[in-house]
């Protein structure tokens, strides 16, 4: 089945812009997405109409603040076949919920304990763990790339052992596109009796994400890369292991009973959410996730997997691009590098004719060093881009190529 772009893009106000004069072409999806109008209008009738505190008034606009607030939590269990709502806590991102288990969950980590990640990750899920390492004392493993930037199984299962205590991996790489086969990583991890957390913020907008199908105990995600707002995530944990581990952040709402020289904690999900949290942002995630379900995921994968392919095809035709991650399972990711051309000069002629894409490191210094390269020009593909969009990135690179090779 093929997608309606045309009607999908009419959605999105931002999409109309110009910038210099030139339609806009937005393909930096990988870092946030736009915002359909349903998510925008969720916000400011929000705001407009029912503005209060949640979970605390005595009085009408609470409770319908509160009723909208965890709706929008029913709503995103739904999404991700959560068992429980309760299930989903609310963060402030995808790093959030990743300190949110390495600050609490991780005091549970002894010396001698192993901790594995790998080569592929954000900063958000290996500095997070490194830091949790070294508080504890345990050992940060690193599971290596192919030159393809696919993940090499083999060394993963070499890695694993009985210490292995947690086992954290992206979904998918924000700065390659490639795919980890991530219920084959965690039924591995779990042999050994690992916990699993999946780094979800550039897997869940490609179609459904399934917890309970995944198996692991943790998967993380922020609202932004799923056309919701900034500010607003969430960290999905299995009830049983959410329950049972230390909290790190304290304060309002999250306590049973407090005394001036003791306190107990409250049930979930407010256990794990300290003070006044982002309703509007909530509320505001929720829409975007009525919004996606709504779509149909097989032909969003088939549109996507179509921009790739055709964008792929015109950068191995290009001479003098190098592309960086040729993994066989990507999403609508292509990091490039133009020879003699430095990536940030790249984009900014990009820029100039109206094509917005990410250039550096890709918070993935790590990564980067192991390809041996400061960093990368990325273009990454939503569901509202187009092949004509992919035409106008490559007509901006012939002038890039023109101007600075
Ligand atoms: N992990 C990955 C793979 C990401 O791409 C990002 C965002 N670029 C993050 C974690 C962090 O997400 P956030 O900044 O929204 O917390």
């Amino acid at each position: 089945m093929s997608l309606d772009v045309a009607a999908l893009r009419a959605q999105f106000p931002i999409l109309a812009k110009t910038v210099d004069g030139k339609p806009l072409v937005y393909l930096d999806n990988a870092a946030t997405t736009q915002k359909p109008q349903a998510v925008i209008d969720a916000i400011v009738d929000f705001y407009t109409n029912t503005n209060a505190n949640v979970h605390r008034g005595a009085h009408h606009l609470s409770d319908e603040a509160t009723r909208r607030y965890e709706n929008a939590r029913t709503s995103v269990a739904g999404f991700i076949n959560a068992n429980a709502r309760e299930e989903v806590i609310w963060t402030s991102g995808t790093t959030e919920a990743i300190n949110i288990v390495a600050n609490g969950l991780g005091q549970l980590l002894r010396e001698g304990d192993q901790v594995m990640v790998t080569e592929l990750e954000h900063h958000a899920n290996l500095v997070t763990w490194q830091q949790a390492c070294r508080r504890s004392g345990a050992t940060l493993n690193i599971v290596p790339v192919f030159d393809n930037g696919e993940l090499d199984i083999d060394a993963f299962d070499r890695l694993l052992t009985p210490s292995t205590k947690m086992v954290a991996f992206p979904h998918v790489s924000n700065a390659l596109g490639t795919v980890n086969p991530i219920k084959l990583l965690t039924e591995k991890a779990k042999a050994v009796g690992a916990w699993v957390l999946v780094d979800g913020a550039q897997g869940i907008a490609h179609g459904g994400v399934d917890v309970q199908d995944i198996g692991c105990d943790f998967y993380a995600f922020s609202g932004h890369k799923l056309f919701g707002p900034t500010g607003i995530g969430v960290l999905w944990g299995r009830k049983s292991v959410l329950e049972d581990w230390p909290v790190w952040q304290t304060g309002g709402e999250m306590i049973k009973d407090v005394s001036y020289h003791e306190a107990t904690w409250g049930e979930l999900p407010n256990r794990l959410e300290a003070g006044t949290p982002n309703i509007a942002g909530a509320i505001g995630l929720g829409a975007a996730v009525d919004w996606f379900k709504n779509l149909d995921m097989a032909a969003l994968h088939n549109h996507e997997q179509a921009l790739l392919s055709y964008a792929t095809e015109q950068a191995l035709a290009f001479e003098g691009m190098r592309l960086i991650g040729t993994a066989p399972n990507k999403v609508g990711v292509l990091s490039f590098l133009l020879d003699g051309a430095h990536p940030g000069d790249v984009g900014f002629i990009l820029d100039r004719q109206g094509v917005a894409i990410r250039t550096g490191d890709n918070c993935a210094q790590p990564l980067m060093k192991r390809f041996g390269i400061p960093g990368t020009a990325r273009a990454s593909f939503s569901i509202y881009n187009t092949l004509e969009e992919v035409d106008s990135l490559f007509a901006a690179l012939k002038k890039a190529k023109m101007m600075l090779a």
